[in-house]
């Protein structure tokens, strides 16, 4: 049992649980709890241990953590609040850490007072419906972060790390949907083929590091240059696909022509800004037709890349 002082009665009125409640109503329940001292450090709830009180801090702090207390803290709990009726009402094992921040008073409210709280007064459970709601939000937000953080995670995997364009794998499974889509709706896509000239050249004579700066322009230029509705991608090394869904080769060749000028024009800088020679590309395109499997389309823009090698370089062949 504890006789509770003046600021201990305040820290009483002033708490969530209590506001607006004539004292007289919980009066004596409270006073049948009893008061602990604690210093920092000392655990007062841990992760998958039953608890069995609601903790109202009367003086100090306390603050929680998700796993272990090495961990950021995800709230701290002042003067005024409670802990622990989450896990006291739903008498499941404590889902986090609470440990002492700053020297506490503690009111230890056991389950069975809070019940008789609750039972006593419908403007007390108004007030813990409110403190339930305000944990759940703020857990359902600390759970919204999290999944924003794991789709970033998953957004990485897919990008080139150089260029930020799309990866080889994403460029292959977007193929096949933009294949079968074609297929289904008799709409035909096209396939652009884009590979630097001469790069092997570029890096032997400026450096890799150089090389790498071309690359991460060109990936700016295929931002820049592509059409909203189709995607460009790192297909490999020094080497980019497009695709273009609903065009065919006539409307890839003006994406083409389009890009190959802006490629040539790109200024291109070393990390310390000394400009670097500029490089240009060659660029093949395949266009579907229903007869053709996604490999033919492939090997369609790659033959014509190929020709356009062939033909000189800096130039497009469909
Ligand atoms: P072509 O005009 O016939 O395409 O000649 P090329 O020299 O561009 O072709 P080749 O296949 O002989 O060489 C490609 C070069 O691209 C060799 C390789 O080191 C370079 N390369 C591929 N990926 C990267 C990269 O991520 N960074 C840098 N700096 N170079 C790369
Ligand atoms: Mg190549
Ligand atoms: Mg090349």
């Amino acid at each position: 049992m504890s006789t509770l002082n003046t600021d201990q009665l305040d820290a009483i009125k002033s708490c969530k649980l209590f506001q607006n409640i004539d004292p007289e109503i919980y009066r004596y329940e409270l006073e049948e709890c009893s008061v602990l001292s604690t210093k920092p450090g000392d655990i007062l709830i841990d992760v998958g241990t039953e608890n069995k009180n609601t903790y109202l801090v009367l003086s100090g702090s306390l603050s929680i953590h998700l796993e272990t207390i090495d961990t950021h803290p995800i709230r701290q709990v002042n003067v005024g609040e409670t802990v622990g009726e989450l896990s006291v009402l739903g008498e499941t094992k404590a889902t986090a850490v609470v440990v002492v921040r700053q020297p506490c008073h503690l009111l230890v409210i056991p389950r069975k007072r809070l019940w008789g709280l609750i039972r006593k007064s419908a403007n007390i459970s108004q007030n813990l419906l409110f403190i339930l709601t305000d944990w759940i939000i703020s857990d359902n937000e600390r759970f919204i972060d999290r999944s924003h953080e794991v789709e970033n995670l998953k957004g990485l995997s897919q990008l080139d790390g150089l260029t930020g364009l799309i990866n080889r794998r994403e460029l292959d499974k977007l193929l096949n949907r933009v294949y079968t889509r074609s297929q289904m709706s008799g709409k035909k896509f096209s396939v652009i083929m884009l590979d630097v000239d001469h790069f092997k050249n570029y890096n032997d004579t400026q450096g890799h590091q150089a090389g790498d700066q071309a690359l991460i322009a060109l990936g700016a230029v295929l931002k820049e240059t592509v059409r909203p509705m189709d995607v460009a991608g790192r297909y490999g090394g020094e080497e980019f696909t497009i695709i273009l869904p609903e065009s065919s080769a006539k409307d890839a060749l003006k994406v083409a022509e389009r890009l190959r000028k802006n490629v040539e024009k790109k200024e291109i800088k070393a990390k310390k800004g000394d400009p670097l020679p500029s490089i240009t590309v060659s660029i093949g395109i395949g266009e579907s037709s229903n007869t053709c499997s996604l490999e033919d389309i492939i090997k369609q823009a790659d033959n014509n890349l190929y020709k356009a090698k062939d033909s000189g370089r800096n130039c497009c062949c469909m």
